[in-house]
């Protein structure tokens, strides 16, 4: 799939993480591909090719159709459960414990890999897709609990008919602010900034780079394939996360 990354590079990134006081980790869907889990450009190309990101990923494509969005959600939470973490997951939730206070992880999945691999703490800003929760507030002002809903695809409120959506952003809604915000902090003050597995296409988590680069961070991109935000970078690693993390942190003590 990938050329080996360039030793050079891979020895300069490894010094500057040795040497980092804070390490800020940014991954996106192509840290999870070698757990069996598709980025989202291929989630696109396979059973659901024939809907596009609009229907599949918005609140206007879920009130459209929502038993056909509920059911490819469905499918994408029976994928991630059965995923596994990969060594590059664990390479870095490992690299976390034995320097406390170093690591900053912000992920852009909406898998639990990272957080099964021992990186609990791990920042989600596109939200969780085994989460459910109420497509609109109670229009009782209640507190309900979307567990309790009457079964259905998707299960729905038996007293208002308010519907279960799933826990993840959708294109068009706001990130979750907290979430960014740590994001947006950790990119200002880190020394080193990694990029895993993101095309860079989707904001504002694309800009993160940036900023960490214009505070002063050195930036290190580990992708097999060119992205939109290599400029961003001071090394570019052409390889996978399975690959590159293991081979960049595993040493580091
Ligand atoms: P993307 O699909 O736009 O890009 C994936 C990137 O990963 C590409 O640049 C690709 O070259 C790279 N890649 C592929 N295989 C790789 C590997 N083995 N190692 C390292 N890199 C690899 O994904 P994105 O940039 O994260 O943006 C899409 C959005 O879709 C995300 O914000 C996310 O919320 C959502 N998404 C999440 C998941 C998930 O949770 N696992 C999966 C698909 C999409």
């Amino acid at each position: 799939m990938a050329e080996a990354p360039d030793p050079a590079a891979l020895a300069a990134v490894r010094a500057h993480l040795d040497a980092a006081r804070r390490v800020c980790v940014l991954t996106g869907a192509g840290m999870s591909a070698e757990s069996g889990i598709p980025t989202f450009r291929d989630a696109l190309t396979g059973l659901w090719s024939r809907f596009d990101p609009a229907q599949l990923a918005s609140e206007e494509g879920f009130r459209a159709d929502p038993a056909r969005v509920w059911d490819w959600y469905a499918e994408r939470r029976v994928g991630v459960r059965q995923a596994q973490p990969h060594a590059g997951h664990v390479a870095l939730a490992a690299f976390g414990h034995r320097r406390p206070g170093v690591l900053t992880l912000v992920t852009q999945n909406v898998d639990d890999l990272h957080q099964r691999a021992g990186w609990p703490q791990t920042i989600r800003l596109h939200g969780d897709i085994l989460a459910d929760r109420w497509l609109r507030p109670c229009p009782r002002g209640r507190a309900c609990d979307p567990a309790r809903a009457a079964a259905g695809r998707p299960p729905r409120c038996a007293e208002c008919g308010n519907f279960v959506r799933p826990g993840v952003v959708w294109f068009g809604e706001m990130l979750p602010a907290a979430a960014l915000e740590a994001a947006d902090r950790c990119a200002m003050a880190c020394d080193v900034m990694l990029v895993v597995g993101t095309s860079g296409a989707v904001w504002p988590a694309a800009g993160l780079a940036s900023t960490a680069r214009r505070a002063g961070a050195q930036v290190a991109i580990v992708n097999p394939h060119e992205s939109e935000i290599d400029d961003e970078a001071h090394w570019v690693l052409r390889g996978t996360a399975a690959g590159v993390l293991p081979a960049l942190l595993d040493t580091l003590g």
